[in-house]
């Protein structure tokens, strides 16, 4: 069965693209495969509304399912920012800046009160049209200092459930195991099957 994902972004078709092909989903195409543009301003003000706005825009562009997610960091020190906001947030463009930005706001906050989370929200339309939604959790909390390589966005500066290593110094795998996207996925699994 064909199913097309609202993104460009490699390593996420290629996680959905493994995962998906379990429940039948043996051609999974990125925005750019299947030839499409679908950029609807994301006007939500939670996870689940915005995938919601992205999948329904895509699912008007084409004759098979879909599959949209959005996902992002929740500070509680900072009232739950960056949020819905996490790609653009303060209007910054590298995660360098953003990641410096929530560290320099976090300065003298101790270690118990930095607590974070990861969220993902997916939203799926199979070609039927039916609607199936997931979320995926992710607890921690942020470091005094980006820490590791690996990764991308806020992931240097989040520590894992109480571990000392952020998410920037864990394997793809170790990360995908206990992910906020990896969790959603699972839970989208659940539902498909
Ligand atoms: P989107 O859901 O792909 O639009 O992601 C929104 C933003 O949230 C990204 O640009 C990242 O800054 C951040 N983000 C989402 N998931 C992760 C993650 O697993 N690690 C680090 N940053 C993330």
């Amino acid at each position: 069965m064909k199913l097309i994902i609202a993104s460009n972004n490699e390593g996420k078709i290629r996680e959905y693209k493994t995962l998906l092909a379990a429940v039948g989903y043996n051609e999974v195409l990125s925005l750019k495969d299947a030839h499409l543009e679908c950029d609807p301003d994301e006007t939500g003000k939670t996870f689940e509304e915005n995938a919601a706005i992205k999948a329904r825009a895509l699912f008007e562009m084409c004759d098979c399912a879909v599959l949209a997610d959005d996902s992002g960091l929740m500070v509680d020190a900072l009232g739950g920012e960056p949020g819905v906001y996490s790609a653009r947030w303060m209007g910054l463009g590298s995660d360098d800046d953003k990641n410096n930005e929530i560290l320099r706001r976090l300065e003298g906050v101790k270690r118990s009160e930095r607590t974070a989370r990861f969220v993902c929200a997916i939203h799926f339309i199979r070609k039927d049209g039916t609607e199936i939604t997931a979320r995926g959790v992710c607890e921690g909390e942020i470091a005094c200092e980006p820490k590791g390589d690996d990764g991308f966005g806020y992931d240097p500066i989040f520590l894992f459930n109480g571990k000392n290593r952020s998410f920037a110094q864990m394997s793809a795998d170790e990360k995908n195991a206990v992910s906020h996207r990896g969790l959603a996925l699972k839970e989208l699994l659940e539902k498909l099957k």
